[in-house]
Order: structure tokens, then sequence, then C-alpha cells
């Protein structure tokens, strides 16, 4: 359908996408050694692509990590693994949730690697085994005391035997998952790291000391804070994507691989003593210039921009003003010169080579009380992703 691309459009660059899956990579590499030799080599990369790849796509976000060598790849839950291999995606794919009430034969039938997380999902996934004839792959989830999913880490050797001596269950690796990666001041991090180590120790027991499977523990908050949990591959999603979560730093050069830009749609002269939009939520007492953009809470911009986040226009930050409707958004472009109908307007990206031209996801979490995280996801189904590469 030619012509019918809305002005609102979130351009994903799958080639930032690539670079900053090697640039991770890179990282893993240049990494200290890990001091008690419970890394057996370079960390690889599970590329969590949850979520529709974070609000990007995730079709042709998983197919680029792919051809840029991801040869794992973690969804959320079976329903959108299948649309992964649907499209096309080859590599081995990690279902992160809990798989109890789910449809299972999409399992065996996709070719997808389960975890295990709680002893009811041990039976479902045997009784599906069964039903397939089939024996499968699973990644088996510690609880380390975020207290979401996973085995808890201190009562393992009464729960986890029954699933160990499964032989149509195949103990691929063992991960956990980190309620605290991204608080640099609190202890909670090192004491799951702990319980992690000391519950992998009894797993080796239970398991008479066959092998050790791989292990992982880190999402891209602990990537960044301490190579320790690298351990032999790591998880990294919203570092995938450009975009480092807050409040850490990282030296590892990444491009946001999402931007979300419009154009303005209208120019109105507002005069003092009027109000903008629903609820008159902006008043002025001197002339104003206002901008109608055509993206709104329906395309995932949050109420909370208005008077806190800006856009660029013409290379300038100009102020979100009055209550962001439905489908349109007014902008105060009193202080530019110039502005008309067709104007580029650029919500989420740069306008521009200096830093201010710059909005980034993690500017506009921080001035609305939210994280990045929420932002890239809630970009609206009605957007157009446009693909670069
Ligand atoms: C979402 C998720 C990740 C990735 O988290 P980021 O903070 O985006 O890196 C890693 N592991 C699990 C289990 C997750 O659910």
């Amino acid at each position: 359908m030619r012509g019918v691309i809305r002005s609102t459009v979130a351009h994903v660059d799958l080639a930032a996408l690539q670079a900053n899956f090697k640039a991770i990579q890179e990282f893993l590499k240049a990494g200290p050694a890990d001091p008690k030799g419970l890394r057996r080599s370079v960390p690889r990369v599970i590329a969590v692509v949850k979520a529709n790849a974070y609000g990007h796509g995730s079709e042709r976000v998983a197919l680029a990590l792919e051809a840029a060598g991801a040869d794992l790849l973690a969804c959320a839950d079976i329903e959108e693994a299948i649309v992964l291999r649907r499209a096309g995606v080859r590599a081995p794919i990690l279902v992160f949730g809990a798989l109890s009430v789910s449809d299972l034969d999409g399992l065996f039938e996709f070719s997808l690697t389960p975890t295990i997380s709680t002893p009811s999902a041990v039976r479902a996934v045997q009784g599906a085994a069964g039903r397939h004839k089939k024996a499968i792959g699973y990644h088996l989830k510690i609880d380390t005391g975020m207290n979401r999913l996973g085995f808890r880490h201190d009562n393992l050797r009464r729960t986890l035997p029954e699933l160990l001596a499964s032989n149509t269950l195949r103990l691929e690796a063992i991960y956990t998952h980190f309620a605290t990666a991204d608080e640099p001041d609190t202890p909670y991090f090192d004491q799951q790291r702990q319980n992690f180590e000391t519950a992998l120790t009894v797993i080796d027991e239970l398991r008479g000391g066959e092998k050790r499977p791989s292990i992982h523990a880190a999402n891209s908050a602990a990537t960044l804070r301490d190579s320790r949990v690298w351990y032999d591959m790591v998880r990294p999603g919203l570092l995938l994507y450009g975009i480092v979560p807050p409040p850490l730093a990282s030296s590892i050069p990444l491009t946001p691989v999402m931007s979300l830009t419009s154009r303005v749609v209208a120019v109105k002269g507002v005069r003092p003593g009027e109000g903008v939009g629903y609820g008159f939520r902006f008043k002025t007492d001197t002339p104003v210039t206002t901008a109608v953009i055509p993206a709104g809470y329906a395309d995932g911009i949050d109420l909370r921009v208005s008077g806190r986040c800006q856009v660029l226009i013409r290379g300038r930050r100009v102020p979100i003003v009055g209550a962001v409707s439905m489908d349109m958004m007014m902008v105060d472009v009193s202080d530019l010169e110039e502005v008309s109908p067709g104007d580029e307007v650029v919500i989420i990206g740069r306008q521009g080579d200096e830093s201010w031209q710059q909005i980034d996801a993690r500017e506009m979490a921080a001035a609305i009380g939210t994280i990045p995280w929420e932002i890239v996801c809630r970009i609206g189904s009605r957007i157009e992703r446009q693909y670069e590469s």
C-alpha cells in the first residue's frame, strides 16, 4: 500500500543494532579474566528480543541479530517465539516465562527452548514431551532472591531431584535474574550472586558431579556492573537497543537504534488569556505560537511529557505544552523564527550534531519519572516501523 504511511514514524536502524551487538561482544572479549575460573571462555550473548524487541519490531530485529552472529535469542513466551520462527529465525530461542498454563505443543513444533522455573512446569513439559515422543533441552531458573520465577535457591535438594532425574528433559543451562543490578549502592546484588553460586554447587552435587551446563545471570546492568556474573553467557536487552540502563554509565560504543519522528501538521497563534488543548492545561498571558504534532497517547506518548519534555524542530528544542491527546500533542514554537506545516519533528532521536540536539529514551524517562525500557516498549502499534540498514 503506497502513500498510507502516517507522518509519525519509528525509524529502526538495523546497522546500529548489529554494531551494538558486536560492540557488546568486543566488550566481553576485552573483559577481565575470570578470577574463579567459573567462566570457560568469552561469554556468549543471548540477544533478548522479548516484547516485540523492546518495541523495535521483533521479526526484523531478530533476523538482523542472527545475521550479525547472534546464536541464541530470548523471548518472554512461546507465542512471541513462534512469531520469530514464522519470520524465518533459525537460531535457538529461549523462552523466559512460566509455561505451566501455555500451550506447550509450540515448544516441540517450533523447536523452542523452555525455561523450567516451577515444579508444575516440570510436569507440564514432561507431559508434552511424552505426547510428542521427543526429548527437549531446557534452561533451569533459580530464584536467588528476586521472588519472581525460579526454584528457590535454598531448598533445591527437595525441589530439583524429580526434574534432574527426567530422561526426557535435558538440562542445557542454569540461570538466575537480578532484582537490583541497576542499584549500585545496595548489597542485594552481591547477595544474589552468592546465593546463585551456592545453588550451583548444590546442583553439582545433586547431579553427582556431572559436567556443569552453561551458566548465565546478567541482564544489561549486571553485564556492565560486574564481570563476575558473566559466566558463560550474558543476556542484554536494553544495551542492544543502544540504551544504557540508568544510572549506570558505559564505555561500550552504542548507538540508539530507534528514533521517533513526525511532522508539524498545523501552526497556531494563541492570544493572551487563552488556553491550549483539553482542560486548558496550558494557559498563556503572552502571545505564543504553537505547532500541532500528530502523535498522542495512542502512539505511546506518555501524558506526563506535557510541561516536562521537549521535541526538536529546525534543530532547536521546543517544549511540549498542554494535555497530550489521543492522536496529537502541541509544542510551543514561539522561540523559533519560522515553523511551517511539514517541518520535521524529532520526538526521540537527533536533529543536528550538537549534544543538545539529541533526545534519547533515557532523558525522556528521567523527565517523567519512568524507565527507558517503558518508553521504547510503549511506542504504539499503529506507528510504522521503518527499517534502515
Ligand atoms: C528482560 C530480561 C533480560 C534483559 O534485560 P535488560 O535489562 O533489558 O538487559 C534478561 N534476562 C531476563 C530473564 C529478562 O526477563
